[in-house]
């Protein structure tokens, strides 16, 4: 029975980077049956809302979707994309692994930083302050740290560990000045941490420390696990590691749900042009397939991936070729096997 998958491929770039890794999963013989949707500004031409129900139910019924950029609409009365998915599928975790591919600066990075999205400072809770006459004399931000929300990202830090027969889990933090908030993530993060002693090893950094670990000797790092804007910081940080936005893969991770997709925009200034990089969607699909338990056609298609990369023939633009993405996506299809 192929696996239903829900395939959104966005805008901009997205179809043409959609189309490649679909592909590349059909070529390596993938059984998946994709079930086509759109949102984004796609979503707003047919069905005039950029997270259409029709596609939120077809993520409901397949469990797993691979997502493009998306495009939101500018202007009053649309549903925030992000948001929506986010609540709709509760989905807590995101996870960013990335990986040296070309050794440059740096030669062995093999970082996954689990990042908790839906607490912290972007619960949305917001106001001014008025002090005499200015109605925004001042400005509070609400940071919500919960003890569920903190057990269960952190939990799924070390249980992604185990899974991927990864060795350590670093927390990073700021509760040496947060003492409250992330007072709580810490403490929370040491007990669940105390369940897998002997198993997966732990160490804890403070967020600006951290910041500067990662420039200076990234290779020690293995799974990262923090709160939402240290992620949402450190995450694009450690992307720049490894060459960029072009090979970065995301995930989503609800308890029942899964949204994988390329982390980068949609490109605009290139789209239609068949240069645009596939590899993020490409290793985001790897991603997947590892979710919906088809290991071997994850690391068939990603040692495919990396060997064209590394053999550097044929290269997109952004990584200092001139082949379109066709011309890559064959290359990767060639090196299948
Ligand atoms: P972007 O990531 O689209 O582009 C930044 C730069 O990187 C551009 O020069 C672009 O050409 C280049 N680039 C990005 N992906 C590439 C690829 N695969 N291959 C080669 N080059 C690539 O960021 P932006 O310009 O800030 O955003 C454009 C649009 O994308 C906005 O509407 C934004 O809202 C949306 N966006 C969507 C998502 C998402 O859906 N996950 C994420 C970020 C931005």
């Amino acid at each position: 029975m192929p696996t239903p998958v829900t395939l959104i491929p966005g805008d901009g770039i997205g179809p043409s980077i959609a189309d490649a890794t679909v592909r590349i999963l059909d070529a390596a013989g993938c059984d998946i049956a994709w079930d086509r949707q759109v949102a984004g500004m796609a979503g707003v031409a047919r069905w005039n809302d950029p997270i259409p129900d029709a596609t939120l139910d077809s993520i409901k019924q397949t469990r797993v979707a691979l997502k493009g950029p998306l495009e939101t609409p500018v202007g009053e009365g649309f549903r925030s994309i992000n948001v929506a998915l986010r609540k709709t599928f509760d989905l807590y975790a995101n996870v960013r692994p990335a990986r040296t591919i070309v050794p440059g600066r740096f030669e062995n990075i093999d970082i996954t930083l689990v990042r908790e999205n839906t607490e912290g400072l972007y619960i949305g809770v917001e106001h001014y302050v008025r002090i005499g006459d200015d109605p925004r004399a001042a400005a509070e931000s609400v940071a919500i740290i919960t003890r569920q929300g903190s057990e269960r990202i952190v939990r799924y830090a070390f249980e992604y560990a185990l899974a991927h027969g990864r060795k350590k889990v670093t927390l990073v933090h700021k509760a040496n000045i947060l003492k409250y908030s992330q007072g709580l993530f810490l403490d929370v993060g040491r007990m669940v941490a105390r369940e897998y002693e002997g198993r997966i090893l732990f160490e804890e950094r403070i967020i600006d420390a951290m910041a500067m670990h990662l420039v200076m000797r990234p290779e020690q790092f293995d799974v990262v696990v923090t709160t939402n804007l240290f992620g949402d910081i450190l995450s694009d940080e450690i992307s720049g590691l490894v060459g960029g936005l072009g090979l970065a893969p995301g995930a989503n991770i609800g308890r029942n749900t899964a949204i994988f997709e390329a982390v980068h925009g949609t490109a605009p200034d290139i789209a239609g042009k068949n240069i645009a990089n596939p590899g993020a969607l490409i290793l985001a699909a790897c991603m997947m397939l590892e979710h919906i338990g088809d290991r071997d056609n994850a690391t068939r298609i990603r040692d495919a991936f990396e060997s064209t990369i590394r053999e550097g023939r044929v290269l997109t633009r952004d990584l200092g070729g001139t082949a379109g993405t066709d011309a890559f996506t064959d290359a990767v299809i060639a090196k299948l096997g």
